[in-house]
């Protein structure tokens, strides 16, 4: 069955500049990517994106985390996968969440660790199940942005909406 996924690469995977390795690892699943940007992420996005996490001791740290606040990149790049079992393809790829459990030859166990202060540091985030895909690309990206039709949209005209364009 087909699926899409969301993928961050986190701005530790950034800043060691790994960027160019994530996306070499996941082009082993021979998914299709319709949707890329970076992201520089609001306090808003970030506890949204990690809502289900509210109550546990890290909350804060991965909220930080999550903004570059630990890594001094305050962006991330998000990417939306597609294709047959697009979600366990890539979730297998990035291995276990805490990085000295994953396997040493995925993503996470090859490059992620833990900080002193206990934060699992692990260079990617991949969505866990089909409802948590689904939310989680609602929330980083609009309709427009994604080269394939996913969800369900609605077309709505915006007056007098304030952007930027280029000079000449
Ligand atoms: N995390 C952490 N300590 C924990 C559990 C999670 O620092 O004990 C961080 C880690 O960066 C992880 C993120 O919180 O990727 C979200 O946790 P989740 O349980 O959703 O794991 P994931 O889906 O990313 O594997
Ligand atoms: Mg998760």
């Amino acid at each position: 069955m087909n699926q899409a996924v969301l993928i961050l690469i986190k701005p530790d995977g950034l800043k060691k500049s790994l960027t160019g390795n994530i996306l070499t690892r996941l082009s082993e699943t021979k998914l299709e990517i319709v949707a890329a940007k970076m992201v520089r992420v609001s306090k808003e996005l970030a506890v949204n994106h990690y809502s289900h996490l509210k109550e546990k001791p890290f909350f804060g740290e991965i909220i930080k985390y999550l903004q570059g606040e630990l890594h001094d990149r305050k962006k991330v790049m998000a990417l939306v996968y597609w294709g047959e079992d697009a979600i366990k393809k890539c979730r297998e790829l990035a291995g276990a969440t805490n990085p000295e459990e994953a396997d040493p030859t995925s993503i996470r166990g090859s490059y992620g660790r833990i900080t002193t202060t206990g934060v699992y540091e692990n260079v990617i985030h991949v969505s866990s199940d089909v409802p948590d895909a689904e939310r989680e690309i609602k929330l980083w990206f609009q309709p427009d942005e994604i080269i394939v039709d996913l969800y369900p949209t609605q077309e709505i005209v915006k007056k007098e909406l304030r952007s930027n364009i280029w000079v000449s």
